[in-house]
């Protein structure tokens, strides 16, 4: 069990598919739904390092 929750659109899974991905801010860290993560990319990777990836 690897449950996890997108911190964009709130959906919540009991295992975390290999397609979220890890946003880390100053609050710690993200996880965004693979949907979130194509939507959001181009102002999101604006924001972060290489810790994105
Ligand atoms: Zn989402």
């Amino acid at each position: 069990m690897d449950p996890a929750t997108c911190g964009v659109c709130g959906t919540t899974v009991d295992e975390k598919p290999p397609t979220w991905s890890m946003q880390v801010s100053e609050r710690g860290q993200r996880w965004i739904c693979e949907t979130c993560t194509r939507d959001n990319l181009r102002s999101i990777e604006g924001k972060l390092d290489e810790a994105w990836w």
